[in-house]
């Protein structure tokens, strides 16, 4: 069996993306800002685009930008948010310590040009405190910026009291919402969000496409400098294949939310249940507030990279955490936020389901998870230590 259970690292694109991809690449090959006819009919198409994706997050067109990905939308908002906040004299920003490497990156740079960064401590379940923002704001604060959802550990945050919150202080708010566009209801108005950030390839568009959205209150300028693009604000013919891709997915995703949320979480809460039968595990992350389709579990006494081999070889595509930090030993940013010590936090395994999946797969995965879990630890030596001074290790070994 195969079964690909890695959507938050990106997802496979849908037919309807594929269906609205592909005339546009052989027919509307114009230049959008062209006058002639068939740069006309490419920004038509752009501006429809852009109508559907404003749609989908009760915005108005205006207020969207189209960008190369959901990266460059986070760098993008979180920069201008500072410039605006340093024209007023402000310099203090306020995120959290679990967000996107996208986010927490471009906060380091900030630092270094004299911003100055408090990151909110989660709890163990994930989840910010609103007492801990409401502490943290300061006369001089000019940005809170924190994730819509986790993209490791599915926690999702309380997004509309911290808009509120910031909107009653005179504080810019933006969320990172790469991982919850297409997958829970996200309306700006509803959730009181200045700028937010999207991504096409997490909600079944192409890779490549993202985009931002900038309430039209905020002065935003421009970012990537050259032409007149996207109002003057992001330099660079427009990707219009990808474009309309995304649309046409985040339409769909949209039109679909709630019974693919429902299915979702139905397989979501089977593997949470399945592998909490396996001894000494851990499931991370809120068990309230939790996106539809992420797991994410610890494992005590082996490595998360020999499960994730394992795994591979039966054919199921996971993840340790989040694909961008894959190719580094370090445990996850995330999971030590969490409060868990490295060795625990060395034995994680992220399962993140789409619509796309079964429950014949999750009754696989399950099947091959308790049992590579138990081979993996009959080879480990940390393992046996651990069994020696456990009181039931029988239990714990079969
Ligand atoms: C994937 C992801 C990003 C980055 O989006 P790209 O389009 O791959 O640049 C940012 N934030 C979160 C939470 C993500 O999951």
């Amino acid at each position: 069996m195969f079964v690909y259970a890695d959507n938050a690292a990106t997802t496979a694109m849908s037919r309807a993306a594929v269906e609205a991809m592909t005339p546009a690449m052989h027919q509307l090959y114009g230049n959008p800002s062209s006058l002639h006819q068939k740069g006309r009919e490419a920004n038509y198409a752009l501006m429809g685009a852009r109508e559907a994706v404003a749609r989908c997050l009760n915005a108005s067109a205006r207020e969207i930008y189209f960008t190369g990905c959901g990266t460059e939308a986070d760098n993008w908002a979180i920069t201008e948010a500072a410039r605006l906040g340093a024209e007023q004299g402000k310099r203090h920003i306020i995120s959290d310590t679990i967000e996107h490497h996208a986010v927490l990156h471009t906060l380091k740079k900030l630092e270094k040009q004299g911003f100055e960064v408090t990151y909110l401590p989660v709890h163990e379940d994930g989840v910010v405190r609103l007492e801990e923002l409401a502490a943290a704001l300061r006369p001089d604060t000019c940005l809170v910026t924190v994730m819509f959802s986790n993209n490791e550990i599915g926690t999702v945050q309380p997004v509309r009291e911290i808009g509120a919150l910031c909107r009653e202080r005179g504080v810019l708010f933006h969320t990172d919402a790469v991982q919850a566009v297409g997958h829970m209801p996200v309306d700006v108005e509803a959730d009181n969000i200045d700028m937010l950030s999207l991504s096409g390839h997490k909600f079944h568009a192409p890779k490549g496409v993202g985009a931002l959205y900038c309430r039209k209150s905020v002065k935003l300028k421009n970012f990537i400098e050259g032409g007149a693009q996207e109002r003057g604000r992001r330099g660079g013919t427009e990707a219009i294949p990808a474009i309309l891709a995304m649309a046409a997915a985040l339409e769909e995703s949209c039109a679909h939310l709630e019974e693919n949320a429902a299915k979702v979480s139905a397989m979501r809460d089977k593997l949470i249940a399945g592998l909490r039968q396996i001894p000494c595990s851990r499931c991370n992350g809120s068990p309230d507030h939790r996106a539809p389709g992420i797991v994410s579990f610890c494992f005590e006494g082996i490595e998360g990279e020999s499960l994730l081999l394992r795994l591979d070889l039966a054919g199921i595509c996971a993840s340790s955490g989040s694909a961008c930090t894959s190719g580094s030993l370090d445990p996850s940013h995330v999971l030590l936020a969490l409060g868990l010590p490295h060795e625990i936090a060395h034995g994680s395994l992220r399962l993140s389901l789409s619509a796309y999946n079964t429950m014949e797969e999750v009754d696989y995965i399950l099947e091959q998870v308790p049992q590579v879990v138990r081979e993996l630890r009959q080879m480990s030596p940390v393992w046996m230590h651990m069994l020696e001074k456990m009181e039931d290790p029988y239990r714990a070994a079969n």
